[in-house]
């Protein structure tokens, strides 16, 4: 798509990275994006690759911090299309704060967390989302507490989208990111995204044989009785809408933020550009 940067991704091959990212691109091209509207800001981690291998506008981040820039952006700039990217260490343990409070904010961004339930670019430390059982060089017995539920306290943070899907489900997980996008508020997406190097437990086949579609089980992601069952459902591993409010309305909205930016200078975005290229 228009969205792929010239540079090669350092991921390790067959990282669920790649297909995470590839439908994001795919999402924000079908939704009518195109790099000059784009802003993507990540966070610090494998993941956190993905502004330099788009092309967009971009920024690289500070750990667990990706989701108050990309407010910030937003709310300088509300015509652009933000979407912010993570890992699961990044959102959920050093960013669980601001998690919370971009959920309850509800701004008019998507936020993709890339779960592989394992810290990778640090090289296999237990993340928030490892199961209690899980051994790692750190954990050698397992990190013996619960797994953090992130759509669980999305929704108990008052989310108004909370999704999941599946990176290696490339159309599903393109479906699922583009409703995200185009959902008036924060679309929140946790993206099962295997760590092919240190993650031998939670892998493709795993999610494969285990993944159950909400689609195939009558959900109805506006009935916020439903959406609390299936994020409390700790048996099973869902892919799908779990939740969506219907009368969300996205916090510039609330506060009277125009979406008229036509006094900002065009210069501004060009300059913030070549800056952008000159340091990759
Ligand atoms: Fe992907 Fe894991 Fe390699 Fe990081 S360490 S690039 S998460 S496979």
């Amino acid at each position: 798509t228009d969205f792929k940067s010239d540079k090669q991704p350092t991921w390790c091959p067959g990282c669920g990275d790649f297909g995470t990212m590839n439908g994001m691109m795919k999402a924000l091209a079908e939704t009518g994006n195109d790099p000059d509207n784009t802003f993507i800001v990540a966070g610090i981690g494998c993941s956190g690759k993905i502004g330099t291998y788009m092309h967009s506008y971009a920024l690289h981040g500070v750990h667990g911090r990706a989701l108050p820039v990309g407010t910030g952006v937003k709310m300088a700039r509300p015509d652009l299309e933000v979407m912010v990217a993570g890992g699961d260490g990044d959102g959920y343990s050093i960013g669980a704060g601001h998690f919370v409070h971009a959920v309850r904010r509800n701004v008019d961004m998507s936020y993709v967390v890339m779960d592989n339930r394992i810290y990778g670019l640090t090289k296999g430390q237990a993340s928030p989302t490892s199961r209690s059982d899980f051994e790692t060089s750190t954990t050698p017995e397992g990190p013996k507490q619960p797994p953090v539920n992130p759509l669980a306290l999305a929704l108990a943070s008052g989310a108004s989208f909370i999704a999941q899907s599946f990176a290696s489900d490339a159309l599903r997980h393109q479906e699922i990111v583009q409703k995200a996008i185009e959902h008036d508020g924060f679309g929140f997406v946790n993206v099962f995204s295997p760590c092919v190097t240190f993650n031998d437990v939670d892998t493709y086949d795993y999610f494969r044989d285990n993944l159950v579609d909400l689609q195939e089980e009558d959900h109805d992601p506006n009935d916020y009785e439903a959406a609390k069952k299936v994020v409390l459902d700790s048996e099973k591993e869902y892919q799908g809408i779990m939740y969506q409010d219907e009368n969300s309305v996205p916090y510039h909205e609330q506060h009277g933020v125009t979406e008229d930016m036509s006094d900002i200078p065009d210069s501004a975005p060009d300059d913030a550009m070549d800056l952008v290229r000159e340091f990759y």
